[in-house]
Order: C-alpha cells, then sequence, then structure tokens
C-alpha cells in the first residue's frame, strides 16, 4: 500500500525514481508521481500505472536529487491533481507521504482561512503548505515544525528549491529505509525498492527524521536531538524480488513453498524430546507453562491461519485458544490478562491494525510474540518475542508462501507449548516426524497443478461459489474462499459445512458450485453426508480430501491431497485452494499480482 522512494547522488535521478516505483507496484497503488530537483522543482504525476507516468515523463526531466511515491487514495479521488508529490503555492517545496493526517480537515480550514488555495483534496497537501510558510532557518527545523502541527501516520520525504543537497525524510507508523551507496543514497518505504542498489541500509523510527545527502546521513529525533542509527548488511537476495521466468510473483511464490516451508523449520525440531526450540519467543519454561490462554491476532489470510494456529495450539497443547480479526480487536476495550499469550501475525510486520492492536495490548501489560516474516519490521521490534517466517520476501498481494510459514510456525509454538505441559515425548516425535515430511508432501500438492488448472477454468465461469469445512477444515475453506475472491473477483463464500441446511442450502443450484474441504477425520462421514445433500440439489462439486475417504458414490471433481498428522491436514489441504484460485484468475485475464483495490501490507487503518 502506498510507496515512497528517493535517490541523491550523481547519476540522474528520474529514470532511478521511476524503476523504483516499478518495484513497489505490487503494493497496491492508484497513481503514481515524481519530482526531481536541476535547475528548478519539478513534479510529473499522474492517475494510473507507473508506466503511464513514464511514457509522459517530459525528456528534459534532469536533475541528481529527487523523490518518488505510488499513492493508495485516502483523501480525494484517484487522479492526477492528487497524486503525489504535493507542491506549495510557489512550488518550491514538493512532499510525497504514506499514511494519514487525522487532522487534515482542521489545518486545510485554516490555511485556507490565511489565503493558501489549496489544489487537491489530499490531507498529504497540507504539509508541503506548513513547510513552505516556516521561517526556521534550516530545512530540518521546518519540516520538524510542520510535522509537530500534524496528527496522525506517515513515512514523508521532502525536497526544497531553497536545499538541493538533501532530502529529508521522517517515519511515524509508516515504514522509511534509507539506503547507502557509492557516493549517492537511496530513500524507500520498501527494501523491494532499492535492494538491486545497495544493501547497506538503516531503517528509522517512529517519531525520527533523517537528512540523506549524497554522501551519508544523519538521523535524529522530532524535536531534533541527535539519535545514532547505523545502516547495516541485510542479508536478502536481490534476486528474489524479481519474479524470473515465472509470469507472476504469486506462481513463483507458491512453488517456493516446499522450500520455504524447510527454511521455517531448520534448526527448530528437537528430535530427541519431541519438541521445537523457539529461542525468540524470550520465555522459559516456567513462564510458558504459565499461559493459560491464547490469542490469536491477524487481518485477512493471517486471521484465518490464525484460526488454524488456534486449533493446532487446543489440540496439541489443550490451552484455550482462539483468534481475532486484529482490526477489530483494539476498538472493544479488550480485557487483557497476564497468563494470556497473544500472537500478532503479519507477513509485513506493517500491518497497521495488528501494529495498533499490538500496542494496545503492550499498554495494558499484556505479552505478545510476534509471527512476522520481515526482520526488523514495526511489528517484530514492537512485540516480546517472536518467531520469525523466513519464507522470503513475498511480492504478491495474495499470501502463499508466508501464509504456510505462518502455518508451519504455530505448529513449532504448539508443539513447544504442548511439550512443557501434556503432550507425550511420542506424540511430540509423531508431530516432528510430519513436519519433517512436509515439505515433500507440499511439492506432491503443487505437482498436481495441470489437474488443478482444469478444476480452475470451471470453476471460473460461477458468478458465485461456497467453500466448505468443519473444525479443522473450516478456516481452510475461509482462506480458500478469501484467495478466490481476491485475485479472481468471484462472490466466494465460506460456510462451516454444518451450517449450510441452516440458511445457504437455499442457493445452491446448478450455477453455484461448492469447494467442500473433507479431510479423513472423526467427521468425515458427516461431512460425505452434507455433500450427498449439495449433489441432491444438483450443486457441482469440487471436494479436496485425502486418499482413502469414500464419497460413497458421488459424482464430483475430487482432489486428493497427502495424508500428514491429523493436526498438520489444514495446511496441506489448503495448497490446491491457491492454485485453483491462481488459474481462476489466469482464466478470467486478470492482474493476479496487482488485483484491483487491494495492497500488499496494508498501512492505513
Ligand atoms: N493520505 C494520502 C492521500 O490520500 C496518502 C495515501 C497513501 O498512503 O498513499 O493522498
Amino acid at each position: 500500500m502506498c510507496g515512497i522512494v528517493g535517490y541523491i547522488g550523481t547519476q540522474q535521478a528520474a529514470p532511478l525514481l521511476l524503476e523504483g516505483l516499478t518495484r513497489l507496484e505490487h503494493r497496491g497503488y492508484d497513481s503514481a508521481g515524481v519530482a526531481v530537483l536541476g535547475s528548478g522543482l519539478r513534479v510529473a504525476k499522474k492517475a494510473g500505472r507507473v508506466r503511464d507516468l513514464s511514457a509522459e515523463l517530459p525528456k528534459r526531466f534532469s536533475g541528481k536529487v529527487g523523490i518518488g511515491h505510488t499513492r493508495w487514495a485516502t483523501h480525494g479521488p484517484a487522479n492526477d491533481v492528487n497524486a503525489h508529490p504535493h507542491v506549495d503555492a510557489t512550488g518550491d517545496v514538493a512532499v510525497v507521504h504514506n499514511g494519514i493526517i487525522d487532522n487534515a480537515a482542521a489545518l486545510r480550514e485554516r490555511l485556507t482561512d490565511e489565503g493558501v488555495e489549496l489544489a487537491s483534496d489530499t490531507d498529504t497537501e497540507v504539509l508541503a503548505h506548513l513547510i513552505a510558510r516556516s521561517t526556521a532557518d534550516t530545512l530540518e527545523e521546518r519540516v520538524a515544525e510542520a510535522l509537530a502541527a500534524i496528527e496522525g501516520t506517515y513515512g514523508v520525504a521532502v525536497l526544497h528549491a531553497d536545499f538541493p543537497d538533501r532530502i529529508v525524510v521522517a517515519r511515524n507508523g509508516s515504514p522509511l529505509i534509507i539506503g547507502v551507496g557509492e557516493k549517492e543514497m537511496h530513500v524507500a518505504s520498501d527494501l523491494g525498492a532499492l535492494v538491486r542498489y545497495t544493501t547497506t541500509v538503516a531503517h528509522l523510527d517512529d517519531g525520527e527524521m533523517a537528512t540523506v545527502t549524497a554522501t551519508g546521513f544523519t538521523t535524529y529525533r522530532q524535536d531534533l536531538t541527535q539519535v545514532q542509527r547505523a545502516a547495516t548488511e541485510v542479508d536478502v537476495d536481490p534476486a528474489s524480488y524479481d519474479a524470473g521466468e515465472h509470469e507472476s510473483f504469486m506462481r513463483k511464490e507458491m512453488l517456493e513453498q516446499p522450500a520455504a516451508a524447510e527454511r521455517v523449520l531448520r534448526g527448530r525440531l528437537d528430535e530427541r524430546f519431541g519438541t521445537a526450540h523457539l529461542g525468540g519467543l524470550n520465555m522459559d519454561a516456567r513462564e510458558t507453562r504459565e499461559i493459560r490462554r491464547v490469542k490469536i491476532l491477524g487481518c485477512g489470510s493471517a486471521y484465518y491461519v490464525g484460526q488454524m494456529g488456534a486449533s493446532l495450539i487446543e489440540e496439541l497443547a489443550r490451552i484455550p485458544a482462539d483468534a481475532e480479526a486484529a482490526s477489530e480487536f483494539r476498538y472493544r476495550n479488550p480485557i487483557i490478562e497476564h497468563d494470556t499469550l497473544y500472537v500478532a501475525v503479519s507477513q509485513s510486520g506493517e500491518t497497521i491494525d495488528t501494529l495498533l492492536a499490538v500496542q494496545e495490548i503492550r499498554r495494558k501489560g499484556g505479552r505478545v510474540v510476534g509471527l512476522v516474516n520481515v526482520v526488523g519490521s514495526a511489528i517484530a521490534r514492537e512485540c516480546d518475542g517472536g518467531i520469525y517466517l523466513h519464507a522470503g520476501p513475498e511480492v504478491a498481494v495474495a499470501s502463499t508462501k508466508a501464509l504456510t510459514n505462518m502455518f508451519l510456525g504455530f505448529a513449532l509454538l504448539a508443539l513447544q507449548l504442548g511439550r512443557v505441559r501434556d503432550l507425550s515425548i511420542s506424540e511430540g516425535k509423531r508431530l516432528i516426524e510430519a513436519l519433517i515430511a512436509l515439505p515433500a508432501q507440499l511439492q506432491e500438492v503443487l505437482d498436481g497443478e495441470d489437474r488443478l488448472a482444469e478444476i480452475a477454468t470451471g470453476l471460473a465461469q460461477a458468478e458465485s461459489l461456497f467453500f466448505v469445512g468443519r473444525v479443522r477444515g473450516f478456516p481452510v475453506a475461509r482462506e480458500g474462499a478469501q484467495k478466490f475472491k481476491e485475485i479472481s473477483y468471484r462472490h466466494a463464500e465460506a460456510y462451516q459445512t454444518s451450517e449450510l441446511k441452516h440458511g445457504p442450502l437455499a442457493l445452491i443450484s446448478p450455477e453455484v458450485p461448492t469447494v467442500a474441504i473433507v479431510p479423513e477425520d472423526e467427521l468425515t462421514d458427516r461431512n460425505v453426508g452434507a455433500l450427498h445433500e449439495i449433489a441432491a440439489r444438483r450443486g457441482p462439486l469440487v471436494v479436496v480430501t485425502h486418499p482413502d475417504v469414500d464419497l460413497r458414490g458421488l459424482d464430483v471433481q475430487r482432489i486428493d491431497v497427502p495424508r500428514s498428522a491429523r493436526e498438520l491436514d489444514p495446511i496441506l489441504l489448503t495448497i490446491p485452494l491457491q492454485l485453483l484460485a491462481f488459474h481462476a484468475a489466469q482464466v478470467l485475464g486478470h492482474d493476479i499480482d496487482k488485483p484491483r483495490n487491494l495492497a500488499k501490507s496494508v498501512t492505513v487503518e
């Protein structure tokens, strides 16, 4: 969601900024723009794609310092005027901004009363005017003064024609990274925008600012007192931000799942004691034993995988556990208990709803651990401990490998919680064996892609579908429906299979297919019974199941996945649903990595 890039150095800025912006495209955006400081400050911005902006960029757009932005509109429609950068009346100040200024309406009114003409509908524009109106000596003081007047969240980058040797940046709730190069410096809201140029980076913390010049950077708090931030080498392979020979990131990331799964398990399985080692939790055995309840918080797919995680924890550790949408949690004045373990789940570690939930829990003295993919991200830093997912960069909006590793992170957590309580060593070993076998089983499911593509072609024709499952299978159905909606834009609804006849059965018809999750477990017979009820109403059926399940003569499209330990089955049942959504979206000709209206990391509330 929204992106910032900046460059200052020896090369022409515009091409580098545009290149950086294309690297941020997957995050979701509706317009893009750049500002470059050469003989004067020039701005080009446009609704639509970065390539539309590139196509229209004037030839002589020269200058060796500049900033760029991809906007995800929150204040005012996506049009050329509302796109960033925003400038003041003289055109000397340019600002790009991620986030939301909460008191924008009041500030707009104040500026208008003072005779300022606002060009756009955005909250961001006020910042450009506030900076321009400051009479302080330095740009840093002017920016700090403007930021002191605003309430809300931001990552910002500022250019000023009178201070052509610098970019001033600030962060509050929205990430900002500085990349150190040879006689040049980069600025970005996401590592992916700058790893091609440098892997030496510094992260700003909330409430911090920095001055970036061609030869270095200095960091300070917003009251302009110094704070030391050293740049460090990040261990990423720039190639992992390229789709390579794959037609989309989503497909590449789905196929990476077996390798990613191995990474999250590596070094964390203790075969001798049948348990898991999660040093990052920062809890000893006694503290772990004292946990009486687990509350999992996430948004979207991270919420659904949290439901899968809750059942893993209940089954293996026999601790009451549930998952809740982090976006709702904070608003019901939640009761925080000292013996509850809170788990925040987020791929990016920047999901604002989850971050705010974490802050609410910590403010009330609760203990939170994070299941996060991006190392050093805001949620990872806010939590008391955590489990890094090691999935590698995930670029596609629809989460696949990060989701699988979240599930495995929960499996490890459940195992560790179980083994300090009543889970026996032999049960622990059974789980470990199953975990070790899992990467190869993931591969087996992925190998069935051709058949799944065929089934997806049929499903893509339906305007509306059901995804159903029970108990362990229900979050699988929810996640399957979510993926299908996100990228195929078909109406897909998840239900507990048991709830069908309490209402939705009325909608079953030859036009409305059902994708049913039917694992081999204590509910198989009942599940198969429900499928017969659907078939009797001529509802087409796709059944994701295990090889030994007898469907009692039903005429269905059957997808068999290998059996794991029963507690781990949900993740293998989830993989075919990713492939169904992917191929349906492909048949329908959608932009799979950048689904409409959606963003990769949701950094606004
Ligand atoms: N609130 C700003 C706007 O609507 C920035 C949105 C964003 O983060 O892209 O322009």
